[in-house]
């Protein structure tokens, strides 16, 4: 597909799925995929939506995420610090970052996320890891597990 119309923040053709297969260490937030990779751009293009209180999940791993604020505006933490993003901001997410993405400014946050197509687990924290991020009484509040 060469042109993906959006209307009402829905695109054509592109059925919106359940964030994640498993779990419960998020909350009220979609999926949709936009592009599966070209043969020469190896990489995944999702966007995320992110209804008011809901969250992705606090994880970190190998792949590195490129996102680009598309709908609303929210928080992310990033390492070790929360910042507030808003529309057309644009995130870059190293390898073994700590993030998650909250909608708490009471709209509808959604974002554009690319990814390689082939990426490792997302790696979710253990007891020890909240421990440390806790430590920080403003992540202490932020976080959701
Ligand atoms: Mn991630």
């Amino acid at each position: 597909m060469l042109i993906q119309h959006l209307e009402n923040y829905q695109w054509e053709n592109v059925p919106v799925l359940t964030y994640k297969d498993e779990g419960n260490h998020y909350k009220n937030i979609t999926r949709r995929v936009l592009c599966e990779g070209l043969i020469d751009v190896p990489c995944q293009l999702r966007y995320f939506e992110i209804a008011p209180e809901g969250h992705s999940t606090l994880e970190h791993h190998q792949h590195a995420h490129l996102v680009i604020v598309f709908r609303g505006e929210g928080e992310v933490l990033l390492g070790e610090k929360i910042y507030p993003v808003q529309e057309k901001d644009v995130i870059t997410i190293p390898a073994h970052t700590w993030h998650q993405f909250r909608a708490t400014k009471g709209s509808t946050f959604g974002f554009l996320c690319m990814v390689n197509i082939e990426r490792d687990k997302p790696i979710l924290p253990s007891k020890d890891d909240l421990e440390m991020l806790c430590q920080d009484p403003a992540i202490a509040a932020f976080i959701r597990s």
